[in-house]
């Protein structure tokens, strides 16, 4: 062996290892795989993420920035909390304008615009009637008319009075409140999207509570995410399956938030222009292209009804819903829409 045959010999195994060790650090580098965060509590319910990442530690960033939105939407909308911003809000705002966050003010300009499209049948000033409705959850007797009649006068979205540019809400009416358990839980799934991408995920899905959010490649093997949407009626079986890529999905119910009051049920969604609770529909499912959309018509079909509620989602373009009725609640009615968002019945 001459001289070269020699360092040929000893060369070529050195780069043949240094290539193929460096193929392995850059697949494992580049190697995309899903994580889940597991169920976190927040806004009095639970979370859920799934993301592609490159590896545990990134996985957790993108759990992380999402999970600050989310936390940062719940510190602010809580109307539980007196200290929240809503909460301060609804103390003053009857005396004069109050200057709110932009995030708070985007969600109230957006639900006005629900409340006009549906003619009020979504309304956040609905607060002092589901303030009764959370007593009737301790008392299990229903408030008197005269009760319903006077919280009934302070609700009513045109008591609204919105300033875009110096970014105040003003109330007509005192004791009004706010309550806006039928949109954040939407927007906080948008909110934690948008951090997700930001930190550069390319595909993932948001779930909280039923309002999800998924963007980019699925998790199944042909790249899709699959919802399964529940039977109503027997809740731990589906009643489809959806198929979504870049698209949210919103349920609302009368089955898992009630009160029973002498042997009947009182769901928690009220049509705010008689304070009575909604029963036509036992589900309804809003696909629509942000959490916030489909979590604002979720409850707005339900207190619309099934003609009223279908007929709007028809005119709304890239909406579509699936509902269920008190009659048949095993048997899934839908918009021309929804046709091709279905993977299979159950
Ligand atoms: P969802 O589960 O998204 O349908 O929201 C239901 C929640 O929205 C209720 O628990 C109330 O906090 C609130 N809500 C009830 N009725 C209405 C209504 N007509 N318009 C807007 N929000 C409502
Ligand atoms: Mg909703």
């Amino acid at each position: 062996m001459d001289k070269h045959q020699k360092i040929r010999s000893f060369v070529a195994p050195v780069v043949f290892l240094v290539v193929w060790g460096g193929l392995l650090w850059y697949r494992s580098q580049t190697r995309m795989e899903f994580y889940n965060s597991g169920y976190q509590e927040t806004m009095g319910t639970f979370v859920q993420i799934t993301v592609a990442a490159q590896g545990q530690r990134q996985a957790q960033r993108f759990f992380a920035a999402a999970f600050a939105e989310i936390d940062k939407v719940n510190r602010t909308m809580n109307d539980w909390d007196p200290n929240s911003e809503i909460s301060q809000l609804t103390q003053t705002a009857h005396l004069s304008p109050v200057t709110v966050s932009p995030e708070l003010f985007e969600i109230i300009a957006a639900s006005v615009e629900y409340s006009k499209l549906s003619d009020g049948a979504f309304d956040i000033t609905v607060g002092p009637e589901t303030q009764l409705w959370r007593q009737m959850q301790q008392t299990h007797q229903q408030p008197s008319p005269e009760v319903l009649m006077a919280a009934r006068a302070k609700v009513g979205y045109e008591k609204l009075t919105l300033d875009p540019e110096k970014r105040t809400v003003r109330f007509a009416v005192e004791g009004m409140k706010l309550d806006v358990g039928a949109i954040a839980k939407g927007y906080a799934v948008d909110r934690a999207t948008e951090a997700l991408k930001q930190q550069g995920a390319v595909s993932g899905m948001v779930d909280l509570s039923g309002n999800v959010r998924c963007f980019g490649k699925g998790i199944t093997p042909n790249g899709l995410w699959l919802i399964g949407l529940q039977n109503p009626r027997k809740t731990d079986t589906v009643l489809l399956k959806l198929h979504l890529n870049d698209m949210s999905v919103a349920t609302s119910g009368d089955y898992e938030r009630y009160v029973e009051v002498d042997g009947k049920k009182h769901s928690h969604i009220l049509n705010p222009k008689t304070s009575e609770s909604v029963g036509e529909l036992p589900s309804v499912t809003i696909i629509a292209p942000t959490a916030m959309q489909a979590d604002a018509l979720s409850t707005t079909v339900s207190v619309l009804g099934k003609e009223k509620g279908l007929a709007l989602i028809e005119s709304i373009p890239c909406a579509a819903a699936i509902v269920t009725t008190a009659a048949e609640p095993e048997k899934p009615i839908q918009t021309s829409g929804a046709t091709q968002f279905i993977f299979s019945n159950n």
